[in-house]
Formats: C-alpha cells, structure tokens, sequence
C-alpha cells in the first residue's frame, strides 16, 4: 500500500470512531436516561483520549511527509487530515480529555441552572470551562489571539477582527430596519393549542419536501434542536411548543438543512475528512436558507398556510397576507432562537463580544450576568427579566463552544450570497416554493454548495457557487427588501 492509502486507511478508522464519539452526544440529549450523566462523562472522556491518541500517532506525520495526493481531492484530504494533526499535537492529551469530561458535566449543571434561573449555580462551572479552553487556545495559538484560535475550530480561516468588520457594516442597517419595523403596526402571535402529534407529523412531511432522506436520518425529541451525523446516519431533533407550531416546523425545517448538507456530501468521500460540512458557517448558510430565505418566503407561506388548515383546522389567521407576516413577526423578544432573521444577528453581535471579552481576561464570569444584562437592555430596548431568557439561554457555553456564536452570522451573510444566486439561476422559484416544490432550490444546492463537502475552504466553496467573494451586502439587501414591504 501507498503511503497515501495507508493514511487513508488510518483516517477512516479515526472518522469512524469519532462518529461513535458524535452518537454518544446524541444520545445524551436524546434518550440516555438522567441518571447516566456521571458515567457518560466517563465515557466520553475515554472516547476522547483514545481519538486524541489517533490524531496525534507520530506516524500520521510521517505518512503525510511521505504521501502523494493522487487528485485534487486527495489533497484537500491531506490539507485536513494535517490541520487536524497540528491543532491536536499541539493540546496536551490530559488537557483534550479533562476538557470532554468537564464539558460532559457541565452541560447538566447548565441545564439545571437554566430550569432554577439561577446563573450562580452555574457560574464556577462554566469559570472552569472558561479556564480550561483558554489554556487549550493558549496552546494553539503559540503568540497569537487565543480568540481567533478558537474561532479557527469552527470556521478556519476567520479572524475576529475580520468577524468584526462584517458585523460593523451590518448593525447599523440591521438596527435602522428593527427600529422601523418595530414602530410599525405589531402582529399579533399564532394563538390556539396545536396538537403535539399533528405538528410532529407536519414536520416530518416538511422535513420529506426539504429532501431530509428519512433512510439515513430520524428526527427525535430534544431540549435544543441540533443535527448530528454525516453519510449515513445523520440525525437531526426538534423540539414542540404546543401553543407555538412554527417553533416545531422552522427548527425542524432549519436542522433538516444541516442534514441535507452532510446527507447531500458525495458519497465517494464517505468517513473522510473531506466527507462533512466544511465549516459551521457553511453549515449555518444551507440551514438559514431553507429556513428563512425559502422557508419563510412569501411563495412558500402559500403552500404552508393550506397545509397548516388542513392539519389544524382553523388556526386564526384570515389569510395568506396575515400568514405570512405571522411568520415573519418582529417583536421584542428575549430568545435568540426564536428571533426574526434581523434581530437576530443583533443577538450573535452581543455574544460575538461578551465572549471575546471572556476569553480576552477582559470580563469575568463573576460579572458576566450583569454585563450581559446591560448589553441586551443597550442593544434591545428593554431589559432581561430573568437568567433564563438571558445569559443562561443558550446551550453552548457549557459545552465550551467559544468562537461558534459568530458562525451564525457568518451563516446569515453567506445565505444571502447564496440565495441571491440561486433567485438568479431559478426563474421559476416563486411558483415552485408556492407549490411546496423545493426539489429545484434543494438540488442547486447540493450541486453547487452540498457535494463537495470539505473539497474547497469555506470561502472559496462559497465564492465557486455565487461567481463571487462572499460579502454581507446581499443579505442586508434581501431583509431591506423582505422587512420593508412586511412593515411598510
Ligand atoms: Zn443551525
């Protein structure tokens, strides 16, 4: 065998077992039973070590000193397989497994806090892991930005100050758009109880339209909806408020587009590194735009409005035009999930820099809650009522995911890129979405963005499917144009 084939060889092994590693996070915030959380720390700090220790076997390097890429795609393999050997040698193996188990943990003691709304009960907690992953950037970033290091995890090549100057051009717009929309007439919220099993249904039916292939997938019930997978076992969760059915449909919908992002990966590249999504922004723009850029279009409430009479009978909106502003409200909320699409990169810009301050040594844990409070009540009117609709609402802190939060955005610009290609390319769209026929803006982009998985940088996957470097111009575009005509 080739030197080539022998890493291959090796790689799949360390894919498949990093799989294994994905399953036992699904599991816990699926099925695994509450009591289980202490040993599943265990466990998961075990699979961590023994990948850890695959990732940084010396002969890796020394297969990678003596290969040849036989195609384009075996180099895009080696350029990966390379980046993840250098960030692993470079954490301590004690570091990578304390890290998995601290993390374990944490996600329960998070969990918990949220449900007590009590931010002290989970303040030493998450100080630990911010202590812990500093250390960890500490060590990759050698003398540079431990925050870009981080960042670098989740979408490499982005830089914070890069981040920051996208994030610049777009507040100013995004905060005008809010301010005018918000001083317009309110819509009211979808009232009424709306049947568990009928919105789960309907979510399945939805998912199916999307392309979700139920064959190498299932969707399950979790606190926070997430999809987790690749090839052919990508699973994806919702979640059900029985007074609010887009919350059960737009989260599914939003998951099946990660899904269909690993699912539509050429199959040829199967348990390879090049074989995934190649970056959480990347992932974020496949499920922001079948969400909100098909999924929340004007054609597409069409469709959606009589699927939801036929499902739920009446459900008090008189007609399409209601309907589709229903979908689409602005309202002073609290919840970054449930945001319309421009205040919700508001919501990213407030995390963006509270945990850039975090992990710069700038702010404390200690004094995060109050930081966090008097940032929302500047950046959104009107203050936090308690810690669960505010520093303690998302998930991702626990889990020590520090430099994801920007991605979001990130996934916002970048569906705006792409969705502006796309209306170029598909004439036909409205009367399609209108329909409920998603198979000609699915299959564009599983031809342009989906097959190629890791081939190409984020950029330049990017760039290969709009004819240009991405930029934050089309989306503000678009929701000028979309939250004009809605709050006109
Ligand atoms: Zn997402």
């Amino acid at each position: 065998m080739s030197a080539f084939d022998t890493l291959m060889a090796f790689e799949r092994e360390t894919q498949a077992l990093s799989r294994v590693a994905g399953r036992l996070s699904w599991d816990q915030e699926t099925v695994m039973p509450r009591g289980a959380g202490a040993q599943r720390a265990e466990e998961s700090g075990a699979m961590e070590a023994v990948l850890h220790a695959r990732r940084t076997d010396p002969r890796v390097a020394e297969w990678l000193a003596a290969a040849q890429a036989p195609d384009e795609a075996g180099a895009a393999q080696m350029r990966l397989i390379r980046r993840s050997h250098d960030r692993s040698v470079k954490v301590p193996a004690d570091l990578a497994t304390a890290l998995a188990r601290l993390t374990s943990r944490s996600q329960g003691i998070w969990a918990a806090a949220r449900a007590a709304d009590d931010f002290a009960a989970f303040a030493p907690t998450l100080a630990e892991v911010v202590r812990l992953k500093r250390e960890e950037a500490a060590a990759l970033a050698g003398q540079g930005d431990l925050y870009d290091a981080m960042i670098d995890d989740y979408e490499p090549g982005a830089t914070a100050a890069g981040l920051a100057a996208i994030f610049d051009e777009m507040r100013p717009r995004l905060v005008a758009l809010r301010d005018r929309a918000l001083g317009a007439d309110g819509v009211d919220p979808v009232r009424g109880d709306f049947d568990m099993e009928k919105q789960l249904r309907l979510s399945r039916d939805l998912a199916a339209l999307f392309g979700y292939d139920f064959e190498r997938g299932r969707i399950d019930l979790a606190v926070h909806p997430f999809s987790s997978g690749s090839g052919e076992d990508v699973r994806i969760t919702t979640r059900v408020a029985e007074d609010d059915p887009f919350n059960c449909l737009y989260s599914t919908i939003h998951e099946v587009g990660h899904a269909c992002y690993e699912q539509g990966i050429d199959a040829a590249y199967s348990l390879t590194p090049v074989g995934q999504g190649v970056s959480m922004g990347v992932h974020e723009s496949q499920s922001r735009i079948y969400e909100n850029q098909l999924g929340r279009s004007r054609a597409f409430c069409h469709y959606l409005y009589g699927r939801m009479r036929e499902t739920f009978g009446d459900i008090g909106v008189d007609n399409e035009d209601e309907f589709y502003r229903v979908v689409n409200r602005m309202h002073n909320g609290y919840i970054r999930t449930e945001a319309d699409e421009v205040q919700y990169n508001l919501h990213i810009m407030l995390r963006f820099d509270m945990e850039r301050a975090l992990i710069a040594g700038d702010l404390s844990v200690a004094d995060l809650e109050a930081a966090w409070n008097e940032r929302f009540k500047a950046d959104f009117g009107h203050a936090v009522d308690r810690p669960a609709n505010g520093v303690l609402q998302d998930v991702h802190w626990s889990v020590g995911l520090f430099g994801y939060f920007p991605t979001y955005s990130l996934g916002n610009v970048y569906a705006g890129c792409l969705y502006a290609a796309l209306r170029r390319d598909l004439p036909e769209l409205d009367a399609q979405l209108a329909r409920g026929d998603l198979s000609a803006a699915t299959g564009w982009l599983r031809d342009k963005v989906q097959r190629q998985g890791g081939l190409y940088t984020p950029q330049e996957t990017i760039s290969r499917a709009c004819g240009a470097a991405p930029s934050a111009g089309p989306l503000l575009d678009y929701l000028e144009q979309k939250f004009g005509v809605l709050y006109s």
